[in-house]
């Protein structure tokens, strides 16, 4: 847990909780609740191309919009949603969202891959690839524009997983693993998985300037990357010292508050409006 905790966001979501969460069970029927009435919502934070400065591409990162308790954190439900299941609809309305996104915004004249967050549950679901197809497709999405990412830990089943990620390349979605190095994996699955990027958790970021032992299995992961073809993604960008390290080790793309956190749709537009490299 420790490692998965993006301390300054709880934090941050701490001061607006006006109740303290009361338990899995509380959770659980409010997000059932949560499902029918629609209450989630993407924020969108951007991604930045190391070498010139300009806008790579977004995250999609999911809240729960609680009527009750106001924005609750993906970290607080999607735990249980996984566990109950309930991840499959709100899966499901998260890439459709995606995809409504990618044509509001080209509509704007900003076109812009978007990655998006899968659990577990989700990724070994029966039909993922055909609905994800069929999502698509239905939006007139170019597949080359969804990146999913998915983590070390949902090799659970390394052949079933292959499969599937072959399946998924060959529909035409970019696959990335996430939160790097902090999961239980063998380097095997690098070699064998169709990837294409490989996101640096912010785990080690935040202390590559202060630890030698961070920064030096950044640069290894960011060199190991590079020789297998696959883009580097740093997240948890949080100073002008780490882009600048970063850029000298040659990280392709750099995310986190420097740049920005992620954003509702409005700020989001309005971001992409004024940025400038
Ligand atoms: P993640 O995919 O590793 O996302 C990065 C998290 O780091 C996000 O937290 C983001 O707000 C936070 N972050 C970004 N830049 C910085 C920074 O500079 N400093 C710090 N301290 N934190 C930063 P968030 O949005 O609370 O999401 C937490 C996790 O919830 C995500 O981690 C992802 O695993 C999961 N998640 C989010 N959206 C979805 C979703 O739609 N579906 C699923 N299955 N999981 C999701
Ligand atoms: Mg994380
Ligand atoms: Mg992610
Ligand atoms: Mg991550």
């Amino acid at each position: 847990f420790a490692k998965n905790t993006e301390r300054g966001t709880v934090q941050f979501y701490q001061e607006n909780l006006p109740v303290q969460m009361k338990g899995i069970l509380e959770i659980e029927s409010g997000l059932r609740r949560a499902v029918e009435h629609n209450e989630f919502v993407l924020h969108y934070q951007p991604q930045i191309n190391t070498k010139s400065g300009s806008i790579y591409g977004l995250e999609a990162l999911i809240r729960w919009n609680s009527p009750k308790r106001g924005l609750i954190p993906p970290n607080v439900f999607i735990p249980v949603a996984e566990e109950t299941g309930l991840i499959i609809p709100i899966g499901e309305w998260v890439i459709k969202e995606v995809a409504q996104m990618i044509q509001k915004l080209k509509k704007l004249g900003i076109i812009l891959p978007i990655s998006i967050n899968l659990s577990i549950r989700q990724f070994y679901q029966r039909n993922l690839v055909e609905r994800i197809k069929t999502i698509l497709s239905t939006h007139d999405v170019d597949p080359k524009m969804i990146i999913l990412e998915i983590t070390e830990s949902m090799a659970t089943d390394a052949a079933t997983a292959l499969v599937i990620l072959k399946d998924l390349k060959t529909l035409g979605v970019k696959i990335a693993i996430d939160d790097f190095g902090t999961g239980y994996s063998s380097l095997n699955y690098l070699k064998q998985f169709p990837i294409d990027y490989l996101k640096i958790d912010q785990s080690f970021i935040s202390d590559i300037l202060d630890d030698q032992d961070d920064r030096d299995i950044t640069d290894s992961i960011i060199l190991l990357g590079h020789r297998l073809n696959l883009d580097l993604v740093a997240e948890g960008v949080e100073t002008k010292a780490h882009v600048e390290l970063l850029k000298i080790m040659h990280c392709d793309i750099l995310q986190g508050y420097y740049f920005s956190k992620p954003l509702p749709e409005d700020a989001l537009i309005h971001f992409l409006n004024t940025y400038q490299p």
